[in-house]
């Protein structure tokens, strides 16, 4: 079929099929055929290709390609009026412009690992701007770079760094099928934190479409502009189209462990003692805390990673964390990229192509997080309340992820993300459930608020504090279909920005004063019009 004549049967047959689904809804379906319509005048980037609506046989298996979280994976979910597979900056640059021409809101997705399910999911009538076809990588050994487009996931990036080198790598999260763009405009952290900062510390310039649908890089869209998409949230500001990263040494071999313990032997011990060692100890070494249930019991993993050899790394902890009693046996060497499936509980000798994404629709569960900051050590007789409340709810797991070193250096206002010096570590706790229905969903929903509540005397206080990575909607929202003020806003935005939230708001009014790029948890422009 012609461009043309695609365009014309695709408008025809939406106009029929959304009157007939919405029936007399209150929502301004016409647009969506004034969005296609749009579109049809960039015919010449080929953007038809990339068009899928519902009519179209792909379109579940294109909206489900990066889906998560089965708690957004039900028939019940509202869907997007069309998904556009973007495969270029001019396809980015059309959708943006013809969605707000039509008035339509725009969700952006990349690896769509967004919690709340932000970037494929809205309360009021949405297309999807889907960035994972933009996955390519260029690393520039020689100036320690690289450019990196918003549709890469980790294990992309991880992949093509070790391709080039074994002695670079990049700070970020340990799910490798995280999507850059997300991730990165949401602060991005994994174990060489405590050596590197986040992976928003690294960043050094980026290509964003802007709401005229312009394409700006760091020296055109400015310094304030820059500052707000590294740990503000893009999609408040844009579409990040690329990022260019500077890259970070590490050695040749790097040394990993995972020694296990039982509540019902020392665990409680050494957990405590490691909240007091954790922020101090030499920042080559991160030591994760990972409480879960197995089998009825909790059992602590205390997940490390060092960068360096194991002769010596083993007299640095039994200098300074002895209690963890690691032993030679416990630790294994092996380059930073093989270290990067380790933490993805992959066995020793799997491929690194392991890391690269696959056209299969993800094997989902339903899940909830929360996140918190803990300040001062958390008492010993409240751990043990903690492993009984797990060990009640059952399917719950905890990661505690220590700080100090070169995030206690980092100034809070250096990025949008605040969370730097005073922080012993950051907990995410995830319940996850396989049963389907209601009565499930309602239970573990209201266990993940109950655990939130029992730790409220252990964690920041005004504001509690919480991680935009992590987004959590239980903390502040607001709804698309009605507006709300700019104080509602400040109810997440101090959580997840504390003050940072102050100058988000102004650069916001600055490139978006008509609030285009939106969301249940976006910066809103201080009009005040959400
Ligand atoms: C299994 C799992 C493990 C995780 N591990 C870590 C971890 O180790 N460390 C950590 O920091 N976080 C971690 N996260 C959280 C993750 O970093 C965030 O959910 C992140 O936002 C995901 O990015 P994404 O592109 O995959 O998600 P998406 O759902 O696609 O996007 C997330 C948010 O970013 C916006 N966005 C996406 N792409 C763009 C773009 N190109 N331009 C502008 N806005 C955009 C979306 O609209 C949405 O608001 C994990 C999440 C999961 C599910």
């Amino acid at each position: 079929m012609k461009t043309m004549e695609f365009f014309s049967f695709l408008i025809a047959f939406l106009t029929i099929v959304m009157s007939v689904s919405q029936g007399n809804a209150t929502y301004q379906i016409p647009n969506i055929e004034q969005f296609l319509a749009c579109l049809s005048k960039y015919s010449n980037t080929q953007i038809h290709e990339a068009i899928y609506t519902p009519t179209n046989a792909s379109y579940t298996s294109i909206l489900n390609l990066h889906i998560q979280n089965k708690r957004f994976k039900t028939p019940s979910t509202p869907k997007p009026l069309a998904i556009i597979t973007a495969k270029s900056e001019s396809h980015v640059q059309a959708t943006v412009t013809c969605a707000r021409s039509s008035g339509i809101q725009i969700r952006i997705r990349s690896g769509g690992h967004d919690y709340e399910a932000l970037s494929y999911v809205s309360d009021v009538p949405y297309i999807v701007l889907d960035m994972f076809p933009l996955e390519s990588i260029d690393v520039d050994i020689k100036s320690g770079s690289a450019w990196v487009q918003a549709g890469a996931t980790l294990g992309q990036l991880y992949y093509q760094i070790a391709k080039e080198s074994n002695v670079h790598a990049f700070p970020a999260g340990v799910c490798f099928t995280v999507g850059t763009g997300g991730h990165f405009s949401g602060g991005g952290y994994g174990n060489l934190m405590r050596k590197y900062g986040l992976s928003v510390d690294n960043i050094i310039d980026a290509r964003l479409v802007n709401a005229n649908g312009v394409i700006q890089d760091r020296k055109s869209m400015g310094e304030d502009l820059f500052w707000a998409i590294r740990g503000g949230g893009g999609a408040s500001f844009g579409v990040i189209f690329a990022w260019r990263i500077k890259l970070v040494p590490v050695p040749p071999q790097v040394t990993v462990f995972n020694v296990k313990k039982s509540v019902k032997e020392d665990a409680t011990d050494v957990a405590y003692q490691w909240q007091q060692v954790a922020t101090k100890l030499d920042r080559d070494l991160f030591i994760r805390v990972q409480p879960n249930v197995v089998s009825g019991t909790v059992i602590v993993s205390f997940i490390g990673q060092f960068l360096g050899p194991i002769k010596r790394l083993i007299p640095l902890v039994n200098k300074a964390f002895p209690e963890l009693g690691l032993k030679e046996s416990d630790c294994i060497e092996m380059a930073w990229v093989n270290s990067t499936l380790f933490w993805y509980e992959m066995p020793k000798d799997t491929p690194i192509t392991a890391l690269l994404p696959t056209s299969q629709e993800p094997d989902t569960l339903y899940f909830k997080s929360k996140s918190d900051y803990v300040k001062t050590p958390i008492p010993k007789t409240a751990l043990k309340q903690i492993w009984d409340l797990m060990t009640k709810y059952n399917n719950i797991l905890m990661q505690w992820n220590p700080y100090g070193g070169r995030m206690e250096e980092i100034s809070s206002f250096a990025t949008p993300f605040p969370h730097r010096k005073g922080n012993l570590f950051l907990i995410l706790y995830i319940f996850s459930w396989t049963e389907d229905g209601v009565e499930a969903y309602d239970r573990y929903m209201n266990y993940s608020r109950s655990l939130y509540e029992f730790m409220t005397p252990f964690v920041s206080l005004s504001p509690r504090e919480a991680f935009l990575n992590y987004r959590d909607l239980d903390i502040g929202a607001k709804h698309q279909s009605n507006s709300t003020s700019l104080k509602k806003a400040s109810i997440y935005g101090r959580k997840y920005y504390r003050k940072n939230f102050d100058r988000l708001v102004r650069v916001k009014t600055l490139v978006d004063p008509s609030n285009f790029f939106t969301s249940e948890q976006s910066i809103p422009p201080s009009s005040g019009h959400l």
